[in-house]
Parts: C-alpha cells; sequence; structure tokens
C-alpha cells in the first residue's frame, strides 16, 4: 500500500485541524456530510408544479432551516439519527432547481441561457444535459489533509466552462465526448465504491464539475454512504448554482488563478474573471471548510499572484492556501510560434520564493502541511 507520510501527520497541525474541522470530522465519520443532513429536512412545496420563483422561495426557507440544524449537529446538540426522514426533502428540492436550470442554463457565469435537455451543445461548455466521466481513481497527489491512507476519491468530468491556453488536462477539459456517459444511478455507485474502498472524500473535478452538477444532485439523492464532497472548481459557478452548492459541499478547494481580467481574458478566454471568482469565494469560505489553490505562471507574479494573495488575505481569512509551483507549458502554449511566449517557461525560482515571501508578510498560511 502506498502511504503519504505527510498526509497522516498533518493532522498533528493544530492549524490544519482547527480550519478543517467540519471536513475532519465528516472524513472520520463523527458527524454527517451535509448532503445527508439536507436528506432530513422536509419539503412539502409541490415540486412539479410550482414555478421556479416559486421554488427558490422554498430553498431560501430551506437553507435558513438548514443553517440551524447545522450549527447544532456540529455544537453535538442534535444528531442525525434523532431527525425522521421526510418524504421529499431539501435535496429533491435543490434537484427539481437544477432540472428548471438546465432548460435556460445558468449554471455558470457564461449564463448562456440554453436548453441542454434538447440535446444539442450549443453552449460555451459544448455539452448537453449527459454527464460524461473521463475517469475516477484513490488520487494520491492532492494536498495531505485531503489525501490521508485511502486517498481522495477523485471523479474526472468532461468539459470546461474556460478555454486555458496552458490546461495541462486539455484532453478532458476541451473535448465535450472524452470519457463515458455517467447517469445519476452509476455516479452515486462510483461514490460509494470509492468511499467504501477508502477514499478520505469524494473530489468532483474534470475539467469542470458545475455543467455536471444536475447529475452530481442526483446523485447524492441516491448515495446512502457517509463522506465528505468536496468541490475542486474554478468557482465561475453562477450564484444560483453557488446557492445549490453551499448545503452540500463540506471542503472547497477551489482554483484563483488571476488577479485581473485582462489576464484571465487572454489565457482563459473568460469574461468577469475577478468579480465572479473572488464572489464565490467569499461565499464558500462564509460557510464552509477551504483550500484555495494558486497556481503561479511565470511573469504573472506582479499582475496575478501578488494581488490574489492580497484578495486572500483580506476576504478569506480562514481559509489555506497552495502555492503551485507546478505549472509547465502545456497545450496552446506550445505551439510554434507560441502566441503566449510570456508563460513558455516554468516558474523560476525567485519568482517562486517572492510569492512564498509574500504570503507571509500578509499572514496567509500557505501550505497545508504539518
Ligand atoms: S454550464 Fe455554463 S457554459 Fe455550459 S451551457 Fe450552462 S451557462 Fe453555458
Amino acid at each position: 500500500m502506498f502511504i503519504r507520510l505527510d498526509a497522516l501527520s498533518v493532522w498533528r497541525n493544530k492549524e490544519v485541524k482547527e480550519r478543517l474541522n467540519w471536513y475532519y470530522q465528516v472524513m472520520c465519520n463523527i458527524k454527517p456530510a451535509k448532503f445527508l443532513i439536507c436528506k432530513r429536512l422536509p419539503s412539502t412545496i409541490d415540486l412539479k408544479n410550482s414555478s421556479e420563483d416559486e421554488l427558490w422561495r422554498e430553498h431560501e426557507i430551506l437553507s435558513k432551516n438548514f443553517q440551524e440544524v447545522y450549527n447544532k449537529i456540529n455544537s453535538n446538540e442534535l444528531k442525525l439519527d434523532e431527525m425522521e426522514k421526510p418524504s421529499q426533502n431539501f435535496l429533491d428540492l435543490k434537484a427539481e432547481l437544477l432540472k428548471r436550470i438546465i432548460t435556460h442554463c445558468h449554471l455558470c457565469e457564461w449564463r448562456c441561457g440554453v436548453n441542454r435537455i434538447e440535446g444539442k451543445r450549443k453552449g460555451a461548455c459544448k455539452l448537453n444535459s449527459l454527464t460524461r466521466v473521463s475517469t475516477w481513481f484513490h488520487h494520491y497527489g492532492e494536498e495531505p489533509p485531503l489525501v490521508g491512507i485511502g486517498g481522495s476519491g477523485t471523479i474526472f468530468f468532461t468539459g470546461c466552462t474556460f478555454r486555458c491556453c496552458f490546461c495541462q488536462n486539455w484532453d478532458i477539459s476541451q473535448d465535450p465526448l472524452n470519457g463515458a456517459e455517467v447517469d445519476s444511478k452509476k455516479l452515486a455507485i462510483i461514490m460509494k465504491n470509492l468511499r467504501e474502498e477508502g477514499a478520505h472524500n469524494i473530489n468532483f473535478v474534470g475539467g469542470e464539475p458545475t455543467m455536471h452538477l444536475h447529475t452530481i444532485l442526483d446523485g447524492m439523492k441516491i448515495l446512502n454512504v457517509n463522506v465528505p464532497m468536496l468541490w475542486n472548481s474554478n468557482m465561475y459557478c453562477s450564484l444560483e448554482a453557488m446557492k445549490i452548492l453551499i448545503d452540500v459541499i463540506d471542503i472547497w478547494l477551489p482554483d484563483f488563478k488571476y488577479g485581473n481580467d485582462s489576464c484571465a481574458i487572454r489565457l482563459s478566454k473568460v469574461p468577469k474573471y475577478f468579480s465572479v471568482v473572488s464572489r464565490n469565494h467569499a461565499i464558500a469560505q462564509a460557510q464552509g471548510d477551504m483550500i484555495i489553490r494558486h497556481l503561479v505562471l511565470p511573469n504573472h507574479v506582479e499582475c496575478c499572484t501578488k494581488p490574489v494573495l492580497e484578495w486572500i488575505s483580506k476576504n478569506c481569512k480562514r481559509a489555506l492556501v497552495n502555492i503551485m509551483a507546478q505549472y509547465h507549458p502545456d497545450h496552446l502554449v506550445l505551439s510554434q510560434p507560441s502566441k503566449y511566449p510570456e508563460i513558455c517557461r516554468r516558474p523560476s525560482n525567485e519568482e517562486m520564493r517572492e510569492a512564498y515571501k509574500y504570503a507571509e508578510e500578509l499572514g496567509l498560511i500557505y501550505e497545508p502541511v504539518s
């Protein structure tokens, strides 16, 4: 068996344990995952015959109820077993809302408005309503708190909402037909097997998982094992998608790449980057445990690394930060002559030292290690 010692010793670090306390307790089966709490919250609304606005009003009420119940469970005032199993619950309501959302899709901030159920792939992500998964496995290369002994139960969804010229997973992210079709039942079996084989969490990634949220929620409806849900995303989700996610995600693993919109447009072809991604980071950190990833790009320390770290230090005080050095030129950056000459090399030692020094000056816990 492969064991990473840092994945075991990391939990001796008080700061890490305190900041990832909810995730740790779910991982160890001391507390139920948030999606299991949602299943105990009754929803009495007529799902089929209510308008989308009516469903959102019900969602707002249940989200407040969820917070109260979650706080009680977190402080040991209430146990999940003491709550009855309602015939219709908060997850059913979320799943119905997602079915409606993808008929005029605004799962992410492209807000294409296309009907993905009709089968055509007209949105910016080029996906219809079918979900495809490239692969899934126990991942031992994630951050130490996510790995443990059994690895992170990582599921790679197909497609992406970004077009990063340096994407290292471009075969998954840029080909909407990559992988195999997976419905909610298959997804629930994948999640169950990963957990029962020892995975410490279910890690939704890609490509990007946002476009597949409807299948993911339906899978959670079927899943009956306790496991922390981890959202590993570019954080370009719509506000509506964030509202759905906030009550079911136990730990967030978001990417914060760019410190301004012009770098995001040039390198990932995505508009309004900073306002959308910073908004979503702020929402997520107010509600849950979080490790933020920042990939240092060569020649982007001043325009991206420093503003991102500064924003995190002011707005996500509880988050751990992973400042990543593993960038290498890939995908479109490798074309000759390259249209992206400034990122045609790895970040230098000097650039990495500068990034770490800046994080230290800001008081960030920049590597979740023991
Ligand atoms: S997920 Fe985003 S990119 Fe894809 S269709 Fe929906 S709004 Fe458009």
